[in-house]
């Protein structure tokens, strides 16, 4: 699943392959972004150049010179191909772009959960977002500020947008395993340092992922997320997973400690009547 880090590792794609691109044609090839991106609004694309590219979150925003602003989201699976207009498309192709010196941008989507819009020129852009994750001008103090009204437990907080922006199932779980911080802890039970230590936590798990495309390349080492049944790599734990607001969360319960809930006792080995 794209987060932070591979979309932003996708808008070094568009900088390069895409900006400064006038678009000579837009396919969609899948109903579900049909029914976002009508053929008229298709049309009006053609002899558009993409003049800047922005990532917000993990949304990206294609800058039109007239001010339009295509808007990509990766959802579960989404990326981009580069190819040859004209060459096969990929398995998967949902849309595509092709420019004028003859190269195609590709937006392909096993899942096809990832999303296309449109919005107008001068078109004011809420996207429910909080500061983003790799902002070096988002602080602890506003961190804890965001957490001080919640009563729910920090996993599941960290993957909302309107909190932080960027971090999503993956690497929330890697920044509370790096800050020793149990998943379930109450958001508004962190004390200073422990928040202090989730926001360095968050930068040196986005930072490390730096420059990978997608986790399941092997291009970044996971510490916790996908290692259930896995000896922890601090304290040996066996990590454990469980469902959190219907997201997998993966946790060390041997050194994840700091707000984890008091545990029930091992259990025993049910006695059998009249057994000694
Ligand atoms: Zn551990």
């Amino acid at each position: 699943m794209p987060e932070l880090p591979e979309v932003e590792a996708a808008l070094e794609v568009l900088r390069t392959r895409a900006r400064g691109r006038t678009i000579v044609r837009m396919r969609v090839l899948h109903p579900a972004l049909r029914r976002r991106l009508k053929p008229a609004q298709l049309r009006a694309l053609v002899g558009a150049r993409i003049a800047r590219v922005e990532r917000r979150g993990k949304h990206q925003l294609l800058h039109l010179d007239d001010g339009r602003i295509l808007h990509a989201h990766f959802r579960m699976s989404g990326d981009w191909m580069l190819t040859e207009t004209g060459a096969p498309l990929p398995r998967f192709a949902r849309a595509v772009l092709d420019f004028e010196d003859g190269s195609s941008l590709v937006f392909v989507d096993s899942r096809a959960l990832g999303t296309i819009d449109m919005h107008p020129a001068g078109a004011e852009l809420d996207l429910g977002l909080g500061p983003d994750a790799a902002d070096p001008a988002w602080t602890a103090e506003q961190l804890a500020a965001a957490l001080a009204p919640r009563r729910g437990p920090i996993k599941p907080a960290l993957l909302d947008q309107r909190l932080v922006a960027g971090l999503g199932n993956i690497y929330a779980a890697e920044s509370l395993w790096r800050a020793r911080i149990s998943p379930f802890m109450r958001c508004n039970a962190l004390e200073g340092a422990q928040v202090a230590a989730l926001r360095k936590a968050i930068d040196a798990v986005l930072l490390r992922a730096t420059g990978s495309r997608y986790t399941d390349d092997d291009t970044v080492t996971l510490d916790v997320y996908d290692r259930e049944g896995l000896p922890c790599r601090r304290c040996d734990t066996t990590i454990e997973r469980v469902v959190q607001a219907g997201r997998s969360t993966y946790f060390c319960p041997g050194c994840q400690t700091a707000g984890a809930p008091k545990r029930a006792a091992p259990k025993k080995a049910k006695r059998v009547r009249g057994a000694r």
